[in-house]
């Protein structure tokens, strides 16, 4: 009887646990956004961006359903103020052949057209980035994120297991790490919510997980603290230092600019930020991005080119390496750091 007895327990412990080894895998995103990369107020607030583009890329062997296109819509619609709205653009689905060996990095760039080429107005810009997580960039398992040294692209593998009960909100709880949820720590990590059932919590619960065998969706919302945060931080007026010039995220800083994409940055020094146009720039990085598969990051300075198409003199960026050693992003030194002692080495 006793021995009965104990294997009830270990068969209930057994069902009881299996949803937890099975549980779903949580966000990525394990860093807060630093404090010189925080673009939440040019989506959140009506100036000075009146609109959100969205643009949706599907690389071949994902399937991503309307849905989560619509929820992703109504989760933008609600927390964000932009009278002219949100663009949601799915492109025609992406051949996998088109990014074969390529990292994940310069592959969301490769597959990137910005945001809509026909008009002269900026919008805040939004990519995000599907692929099968079992066959595209098979080097380690990924798990939805964004990258914090350029918080405007949500990297989103499909295929999960319990994809189909969890996706609506992973990928409404990614939007709201870009939305700068949790960077305040009253209430949080610095990433992830401390309230259980909030939306911006790190992942589901125990009860959730054991919903998800009997087919149950997740549905969390964001917790009272999240959202008065949102509430507070639409009181506040974006720094006028960083801005959108198409996909790029511009950070202008003292003697130089940094434009960003995720894994990804240009140096553009100052005399030349007036020439700074995202589409050329867009189509350079993209043929970067293609020469440099298996990088994973890639960084370059802008450079004008000579009008004979001989390569410019990196020495006459000297002033602008030395201004960059200062950057608060750490790769961004780094790379300063390295032309400099280049430069070095030539003279
Ligand atoms: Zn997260
Ligand atoms: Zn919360």
């Amino acid at each position: 009887m006793i021995q009965k007895t104990g294997y009830i327990k270990i068969l209930l412990l057994t069902i009881l646990t299996l949803p937890i080894l099975l549980i779903i895998p949580g966000c990525g995103q394990n860093a807060t956004l630093p404090k010189y990369m925080q673009p939440e107020l040019l989506y959140l607030n009506e100036q000075p961006y009146s609109q959100i583009y969205v643009e949706v890329d599907v690389i071949e062997g994902a399937e991503v359903p309307d849905e989560w296109l619509d929820v992703l819509e109504d989760f933008l619609t609600t927390h964000c103020s932009k009278p002219d709205g949100i663009k949601v653009i799915r492109d025609e689905p992406i051949p996998l052949d088109k990014i074969k060996d390529m990292s994940i990095g310069p592959a969301s760039i490769f597959c990137l057209d910005g945001p809509d080429q026909n008009s002269d107005k900026q919008s805040a810009y939004l990519h995000i980035f599907f692929f099968n997580g079992k066959n595209t960039f098979q080097k380690k398992e990924i798990h939805s994120h964004i990258i914090s040294l350029c918080p405007n692209t949500i990297f989103f593998p499909t295929g999960k297991v319990f994809q189909k009960n969890t996706a609506s909100c992973t990928i409404q709880h990614e939007t709201g790490h870009i939305l700068g949820l949790c960077k305040e720590q009253s209430h949080s990590d610095g990433a992830h919510c401390n309230n259980n059932n909030c939306l911006m919590n790190s992942s589901p619960g125990f009860l959730d997980n054991l919903g998800f065998f009997f087919g149950i969706k997740l549905k969390k919302k964001l917790c009272k603290d999240c959202s008065n945060d949102l509430e507070k931080y639409k009181t506040e007026s974006s720094d006028p230092n960083l801005t959108f010039d198409g996909p790029f995220l511009i950070r202008k800083e003292d003697g130089y600019s940094i434009a960003s994409l995720p894994y990804c940055f240009m140096l553009i020094p100052e005399y030349y930020e007036n020439k700074f146009n995202w589409h050329d720039s867009l189509d350079w990085i993209k043929k970067q991005s293609h020469e440099n598969k298996k990088r994973y990051f890639l960084k370059s300075i802008l450079i004008s080119k000579s009008k004979d198409g001989s390569p410019p003199d990196i020495s006459s960026y000297k002033d602008t390496f030395v201004k960059a050693l200062d950057d608060p992003e750490p790769e961004v030194k780094k790379y300063a750091a390295q032309m400099l002692k280049t430069l070095e080495h030539k003279e």
